[in-house]
């Protein structure tokens, strides 16, 4: 078989959210920008470029929740385009804080009605595994790093097992 040594594509997407797991996962590249460089192919992530680009991924990490017709269509489009997609944060993984009105009583309901339409939202608000199959999960509100990283050095070693173990120096 000939050697995998492509690099990992990977796509970050926030949908209904504060994008504060994207700040983390900026805070991340502090510490794993010069091991990550070498092995991701960040193909769609605004947070860290200007031209992105959305055809195929390994990997497409999710962030938000999902409120209107909008975000479902893409958010099914990116799975169907991604190997592998993971659910970062609790707006994601459960819907909330974000989902937070699909609590409200009647009487908030009412009182939001109007932003509710204006905005073409849902009715109520989904979690990312409501609308397509999440192969894993990184819960916290913002994401929990070590999950993270975990999460990621397990795709890793999934997509490029020759990295998995770093060759020993003599
Ligand atoms: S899980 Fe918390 S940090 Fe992440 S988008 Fe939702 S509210 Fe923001």
């Amino acid at each position: 078989m000939e050697p995998n040594n492509k690099k990992i594509a990977i796509g970050w997407f926030s949908f209904s959210c504060c994008e504060d797991s994207t700040i983390v996962f900026t805070e991340l590249m502090n510490d794993h920008w010069q091991e990550w460089k070498h092995i991701f192919d960040f193909r769609h992530v605004k947070v860290l470029k200007t031209h992105n680009i959305m055809d195929a991924f390994d990997i497409a990490f999710i962030e938000g929740a999902i409120a209107s017709p909008e975000h479902v269509e893409k958010l099914k489009h990116i799975r169907s385009i991604s190997k592998k997609l993971v659910a970062i944060g609790a707006c994601a993984v459960t819907g909330g804080p974000s989902a937070q009105r699909n609590n409200f009583n009647d009487e908030q309901k009412a009182n939001i009605a109007f932003l509710v339409e204006r905005f073409g939202a849902l009715p109520e608000v989904l979690k990312v595994s409501d609308v397509v199959t999440v192969d894993a999960s990184v819960p916290g509100c913002p994401m929990n790093t070590d999950i993270f990283l975990k999460a990621v050095t397990a795709l890793i070693a999934e997509f490029r097992p020759d990295l998995a173990t770093p060759p020993v120096s003599n």
